[in-house]
């Protein structure tokens, strides 16, 4: 199957926020869908998806938004994600596709062979390595995915052609797709971005106590901002995120302690050498996979 192989004759995104909407979006500039139909609580999300030309139409309920449909994608918050699966399945048709673009994805595959049963093998999970600190459909666009990142972790009843078929829909909204053991993707991200976000968040929340005495966030400048951006995400889905990928959470975090308290004593100890091996390896390291 090609990168432009996938069409859709109706395409149901459930949560069309930031991801669902960059989704629809990148669908559209392909022109690939003849229609998108959105799904949420908020009707009036849905009509602002409406009046930016994100969606075509929208449903209230999700098993009416899904009829009929030959894709479905959900990109609703984690824990929210279990709900979504079972009011919809009521809806879904005998040749339909489902996908999620959730950030783990050990919760969600146990959800959904809970939920789908024999429907299980229509079902693709999914991750997209793109976002931004920002929410709602306001601030999606077209282009998030492109040149980016998107992880497939078929499960053994996932079925090949439905796999190829999701594969085909990210690579036509520019994405690049590439596939994982489930547990190896918790593992990977609780790394490379759960922990990230939970540090940002923390660091900020210790810095904001400070300042009630101490004027800090006045002399704020690049490098602060930088490193703390991430803290502006959403409270609500990085909490779900790192409840929902607790297990592989809670090992790296436990490696980042020991490592952090080893650099606390060398500084208490002025153990100078020490602290430039540990700066030294971390910017040899940055600077070869960022270069
Ligand atoms: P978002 O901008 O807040 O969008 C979430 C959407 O889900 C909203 O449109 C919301 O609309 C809808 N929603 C929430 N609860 C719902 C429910 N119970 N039933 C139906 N709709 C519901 O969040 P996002 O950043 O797009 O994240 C969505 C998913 O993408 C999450 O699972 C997240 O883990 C994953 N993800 C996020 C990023 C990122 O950087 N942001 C990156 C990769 C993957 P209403 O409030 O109107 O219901």
């Amino acid at each position: 199957m090609t990168a432009h192989s996938f069409s859709s004759k109706r395409l149901t995104i459930i949560g069309v926020g930031l991801i669902g909407g960059s989704l629809a979006r990148a669908l559209r500039r392909a022109e690939v869908c003849d229609e998108i139909v959105g799904c949420g609580r908020d009707e009036r999300h849905l009509q602002k998806a409406v009046e930016l030309g994100v969606i075509d139409r929208y449903e209230m309920d999700a098993a009416t938004a899904v009829s009929g449909a030959d894709v479905v994608v959900l990109a609703v918050p984690l824990r929210a994600m279990v709900t979504v699966l079972t009011q919809m399945t009521p809806g879904l048709s005998a040749d339909v596709v489902i996908t999620d673009v959730g950030s783990a994805k050990g919760c969600v595959v146990e959800e959904a062979r809970a939920v789908l049963g024999s429907r299980l093998c229509d079902f693709v999970p999914g991750h997209p390595i793109a976002g931004t600190e920002k929410s709602g459909v306001e601030a999606s666009f077209a282009e998030l995915f492109d040149g980016r990142g998107v992880i497939l972790t078929p499960i053994e009843a996932t079925d090949a052609v439905k796999c190829q078929r999701i594969r085909a829909m990210w690579e036509v909204a520019g994405a690049k797709v590439t596939e994982m053991a489930v547990l190896h993707h918790d593992e990977v991200l609780a790394a490379t971005s759960h922990l990230p976000h939970l540090l940002a968040f923390s660091l900020v929340n210790t810095l904001a106590s400070l300042d009630e005495s101490k004027d800090i966030f006045a002399f704020a400048a690049g490098g602060f901002r930088d490193f703390t951006r991430i803290a502006s995400s959403d409270p609500v889905m990085w909490r779900d995120i790192c409840m929902e990928n607790r297990d592989a959470m809670l090992e790296v975090l436990q490696l980042f302690n020991n490592d952090l308290k080893q650099l606390e004593e060398a500084v208490r100890d002025n153990d100078g050498e020490a602290v430039v091996n540990v700066f030294t390896r971390a910017k040899e390291t940055r600077d070869r996979f960022c270069g």
